[in-house]
């Protein structure tokens, strides 16, 4: 790869293609793959991660909202995408652009039968969202019979798929949990089924659901953060390739005297003699202030450079005292070696985090 002359985030569209081949060979062939696409592809690229994914035949694609959607619909995508977290406003917008809501409770499922009516539609696909104990969105196992007794009063719409999510299947310590919810969802489902009189897909699992839990794939999963190469275990993550890699390069080197204070609030006072490298990225491209004040790091020419001082919405600086550096060198703040999943843990949080908040000010690159 030739450095980067700016702040820039690489999207390796081959990893991505190694992520999606790795995590369906973990599936049975019959087993359908939605790629959650939601927030820019985690902070990447929606349109080339769908554009990549739909080359590789993925079945389905998720979005948090309809403008997501949208996005993708524009670019040309033609998979079916699921609505995740639709607000009746938007009920129209998801119909002209043959977008698929989540209907998660009755007030949902009353609004969009309306709409779906008023447009005239017939057996409009919708999916049924079923809570299960992570207590975020969707019916409550009871909520069968309401549920059933609207869809025979209308021929608008059609149940496609039911599902509910895993509240905790990255933490096998959590495992009585996952697998009472996996059991409940199998009730629910049978119920369902039984009382509609036709078969919807079932599915629950996410990306940690797919490794951890076999059992519980059904008929279709609906994998993230895999895709972008994280796996929430170290052994996943060994095989796993990040695809995204967030690059800068150094602007100005300082070199300050003892008792010399950097950055706003004067939060770092140097002991000694020592050497700063002012970086452009700041709070505003995603490195927020969590990880000033020596938490987060960069790395420089294989060393790590801690972030002092407070994060300013462009920049940052790091404490480059003992690493041997040049304005114009690169910084890597994550990569496939230094992963994203690494800074993260620098401030308590996690990969989700850190990947999605890389900002729309900073140019993205594509390898493929
Ligand atoms: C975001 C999301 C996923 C993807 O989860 P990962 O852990 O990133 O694989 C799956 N299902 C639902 C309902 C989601 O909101």
């Amino acid at each position: 790869m030739p450095k980067v002359q700016e702040t820039t985030l690489e999207i390796d569209l081959r990893a991505l293609t190694h992520n999606f081949n790795y995590l369906k060979s973990k599936l049975q062939p019959q087993t359908k793959f939605l790629a959650v696409v939601k927030a820019f592809a985690y902070g990447s690229d929606s349109i080339a991660v769908a554009k990549q994914l739909e080359a590789l035949n993925v079945d389905y694609f998720a979005v948090a909202y309809a403008k997501e959607g949208v996005l993708l619909r524009d670019a040309g995508i033609t998979v079916p995408i699921l609505v995740l977290h639709p607000q009746p406003i938007n009920f129209k917008t998801i119909i002209d652009w043959c977008l698929e809501p989540s209907i998660y409770s009755a007030k949902i499922l009353d609004e969009f039968i309306q709409t779906a009516e008023a447009s005239k539609q017939n057996k409009y696909p919708v999916h049924i969202k079923f809570n299960t104990g992570l207590n975020r969105l969707g019916f409550r196992p009871g909520s069968v019979d309401t549920i059933i007794s609207k869809l025979e009063s209308t021929s608008a719409i059609v149940v496609k798929s039911i599902f509910s999510h895993l509240a905790a299947s990255e933490d096998l310590n959590e495992s009585t949990f996952t697998s009472q919810q996996i059991s409940d969802f199998k009730s629910i489902a049978k119920n369902f089924e039984a009382k509609v009189g036709y078969r919807p897909w079932l599915h629950l699992c996410n990306t940690s659901g797919v490794i951890n839990y076999p059992e519980a794939h059904l008929d279709m999963v609906r994998c993230g953060i895999g895709l972008y190469g994280f796996g929430n275990a170290v052994k996943e993550d060994k095989v796993l390739i990040p695809i995204a890699r967030l690059k800068s390069i150094i602007s100005q080197i300082h070199k300050i005297e003892p008792q010399e204070t950097v950055g706003y609030n004067r939060a770092y006072q140097a002991n000694d003699y020592e050497m700063t490298a002012t970086i452009p990225v700041g709070h505003a491209d995603g490195i927020t202030r969590q990880y000033g004040r020596g938490k987060g790091f960069v790395i420089i020419n294989g060393k790590r450079a801690p972030i002092i001082g407070n994060v300013c919405m462009d920049m940052i600086m790091v404490n480059v005292t003992n690493i041997e550096c040049r304005e114009g060198d690169e910084v890597i703040i994550f990569d496939g070696t230094h992963r994203a999943s690494d800074l993260a843990e620098s401030a308590n949080t996690i990969s989700y985090e850190v990947i999605t908040a890389v900002s729309q000010r900073v140019k993205r690159s594509f390898i493929s």
